[in-house]
C-alpha cells in the first residue's frame, strides 16, 4: 500500500507525454505507480477568471506568457457544432473569420477544460469510463490534484473521466462524450461479453441511484443500508473504486448513524476514509473534516463503553446524586 502523499509536491518525474494511439498526446506511467500517488498538483493554466465565453478564452490566452502560450498550443482541439454556434453567437462572427490561431485556441479550449478551467499538465489526461486517476479541487492548495485511482503499472496510459458517467450505460456515455469528438473505446465501452455483462449492472445503478434518493426522502435508513451496500458492490465489480464508490460508502455510514449502529457506522466511514485519502490526499479539507468524523465516532463508542461498563452506583450514591440534581 503506498504511503499517502505530505505535500504540495507531486510526482510527474513518474509520466511522460506521448503518442497515444488514435487519441492524440496522452500522460503514460514511465515506472509503477502506487495507489494514492499525488501524480500532479498545478494551478489552472487559463479559465479561472473566465466565464465559459470565447471572449473572455482569448483575453485570458493573450495574458499568458510566451512558453505558457506556446505550451497552451500543443494541446489537442476539437469544436463541436452546438460549441462552434455558441462561440459564434458571443463573438458576433463566424468562426472562419477568425485567425487561424484563434480558432486554435477556442477548440483547444472547448476540448480541454475540466469545467471551465486548463491545466497544463491536466488538460492532456486522456478518458476512460474506467479511470484510474481522480482529480479534484484543493482549496487548501488553491491546486488541481490528480491522483492514482489504484496501482498503475509502468507503460499504462494514466486516465481521467470527463464526464460522471458511473451510472450511465455505453450508449449513454457516448452520447455524452460526443461533444469532445470522440468515439471512447476503454474497457467498459469495446464491444465484449465482459463490457456487455458490466453495462447491464451500470443499469442497475442508475436504478439503484434513483431508488436510494426516495430512501433518502423516506428516511428509510435500513433500506438505504442494504441499497447503498449493493451499490459499492456493483459499483466495485465493474472496477469503479474512486470517490464515486466512498460516496456508497458514506451512504451506508449514514444510515448506520441514522440506526443508532455505532460500530457499523464507523466500518464503513473508514471506508470513506481510507478511499478518499488515496482520492485526495491528507491536506484536502475534506480528509481533514472527515478525519475528525471518524475521531468523534470513536469517542462516540468510548463513552457508550464505558456507560455500559460503569458500576452500579450504590444507594447512598444515588442519594446524594439525587440531592445534587435537585
Ligand atoms: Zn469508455
Amino acid at each position: 500500500m503506498a504511503a499517502h502523499c505530505d505535500s504540495a509536491a507531486d510526482s510527474r518525474h513518474l509520466i511522460d507525454v506521448k503518442v497515444s494511439p488514435e487519441k492524440g498526446l496522452g500522460l503514460f506511467a514511465n515506472a509503477d505507480i502506487p495507489r494514492g500517488t499525488r501524480i500532479i498538483a498545478e494551478p489552472a493554466l487559463l479559465g479561472k477568471n473566465a466565464d465559459y465565453t470565447a471572449k473572455d478564452v482569448m483575453k485570458e490566452f493573450r495574458s499568458l506568457s510566451p512558453t505558457q502560450q506556446s505550451r497552451y498550443l500543443e494541446l489537442h482541439g476539437y469544436l463541436s457544432e452546438d460549441i462552434k454556434s455558441q462561440f459564434e453567437q458571443e463573438l458576433g462572427n463566424k468562426m472562419q473569420k477568425l485567425s487561424a490561431q484563434h480558432r486554435k485556441v477556442l477548440a483547444i479550449y472547448a476540448a480541454n477544460a475540466n469545467g471551465r478551467i486548463i491545466y497544463l499538465h491536466g488538460s492532456i489526461f486522456n478518458h476512460s469510463c474506467i479511470p484510474n486517476v481522480h482529480y479534484e479541487h484543493n482549496s487548501n492548495l488553491g491546486m488541481e490534484t490528480f491522483h492514482a485511482i489504484h496501482d498503475i503499472a509502468a507503460g499504462e496510459e494514466l486516465t481521467i473521466t470527463y464526464i460522471h458517467g458511473t451510472y450511465r450505460t455505453r450508449n449513454q456515455r457516448q452520447a455524452k462524450l460526443a461533444k469532445w469528438g470522440f468515439l471512447c473505446t476503454c474497457p467498459a465501452c469495446v464491444d465484449t461479453p465482459a463490457a456487455s455483462k458490466a453495462d447491464l449492472k451500470r443499469a442497475q445503478m442508475f436504478d439503484l441511484d434513483k431508488l436510494i434518493a426516495a430512501e433518502y426522502l423516506f428516511r428509510d435508513w435500513e433500506s438505504v443500508r442494504k441499497s447503498a451496500q449493493k451499490m459499492a458492490a456493483l459499483q466495485r465489480s465493474v472496477g469503479l473504486i474512486g470517490r464515486d464508490l466512498s460516496k456508497a460508502y458514506a451512504k451506508v455510514a449514514w444510515a448506520c448513524y441514522q440506526l443508532g449502529d455505532r460500530r457499523m457506522e464507523l466500518l464503513w466511514g473508514t471506508k470513506v476514509l481510507d478511499i478518499d485519502l488515496f482520492c485526495l490526499g491528507p491536506d484536502n479539507p475534506h480528509c481533514v473534516w472527515l478525519a475528525g468524523q471518524v475521531v468523534d465516532i470513536v469517542k462516540a463508542i468510548r463513552k457508550e463503553e464505558a456507560q455500559e461498563t460503569a458500576p452500579e452506583p450504590t444507594s447512598k450514591e444515588s442519594l446524594d446524586a439525587a440531592k445534587q440534581g435537585s
